[in-house]
């Protein structure tokens, strides 16, 4: 550093202790920070530049994925829908089947029953004692209680059978509606997939080649900013204003990215902010 540099310098201290300090010194002591800064940090025009390409390249899918609409949603919520009802159909017709198979082994049961009564209502007749004949009528008492309390199960089995049978057929309708919508929307996203195909393949090409080179840092920055507004991770300051938010940027501040001495990103909307004049005119 030179004589004349640090007298610049030890001027400049002076004048901030005194405001009525002249000045064209002022303007010339800017100059010195200026050119001190440019030679002594590291610019990042560079890597802001391969920002700015990345945002055209993210611009260009999320494009892309405007044109694809809602469709992979609604694929993913057709699916979960369909498997949800897939799971209650299996479990109602589950529950289906064991009533119907409870009601058979009561229906055999009782006419099991039914035979034995016929049989002990002979024997009553042929009974040689009462104490017989009475044994005989309170078997036959018995087995009537055991026939109808199975007949009071077998009604309540057919009402839950007639209730499972009748929300069966409605869940299938439903799960083969969803089904053929799924049908529809899977069809229509291939065929917007095989459009876009070759136009996403090499912008996602292209994207990597850059994304490889910039540091982990950067990299994790852009793609969060990217991953909530994509295709609009950077903005350019202009006039002053930040073109994402228009908010403004501190002067100080738009120097710095002016200067390109690191990156910054806006303190309104986040985005990684690239002053105007770096960006070559197209
Ligand atoms: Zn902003």
């Amino acid at each position: 550093m030179d004589e004349s540099n640090d007298n610049t310098l030890n001027d400049s201290e002076g004048l901030n202790e005194e405001p009525e300090g002249n000045e064209p010194e002022e303007a010339n002591i800017y100059e010195y920070f200026e050119a001190e800064i440019a030679s002594n940090k590291p610019n990042f025009s560079k890597t802001l530049l391969s920002l700015y390409e990345l945002t055209k390249i993210d611009q260009e899918l999320a494009e892309i994925d405007e044109e694809k609409g809602d469709l992979p949603f609604r694929i993913e919520s057709l699916k979960e829908r369909i498997s949800v009802i897939e799971k209650h159909l299996d479990e109602d017709k589950a529950k289906l089947k064991n009533f119907e198979a409870e009601e058979k082994t009561l229906l055999k049961e009782n006419k099991n029953l039914d035979d034995k009564t016929t049989k002990y209502d002979e024997q009553k007749y042929k009974a040689k004692s009462n104490k017989e004949y009475d044994e005989i009528t309170k078997q036959i008492d018995a087995m009537i209680e055991s026939i109808q309390k199975n007949e009071a199960r077998i009604k309540e089995l057919k009402g839950y059978q007639e209730n499972l049978v009748k929300g069966i057929l409605e869940m299938s309708r439903n799960f083969e509606e969803l089904k053929n919508e799924l049908k529809d929307d899977i069809s229509h996203l291939n065929s917007l997939n095989k459009q876009f195909e070759e136009e996403e393949v090499e912008l996602t090409e292209k994207r990597k080649v850059i994304l490889d080179n910039l540091d982990e840092n950067l990299k994790s920055l852009y793609e969060r900013i990217n991953g909530s507004m994509k295709g609009e991770a950077t903005a350019i300051v202009r006039k002053g204003n930040c073109s994402g938010c228009y908010n403004s940027v501190p002067p100080q501040r738009e120097i710095e990215i002016r200067m390109a001495e690191d990156v910054f990103t806006c303190q309104s909307c986040g985005r990684i902010l690239i002053d105007e004049t770096l960006i070559p005119s197209s």
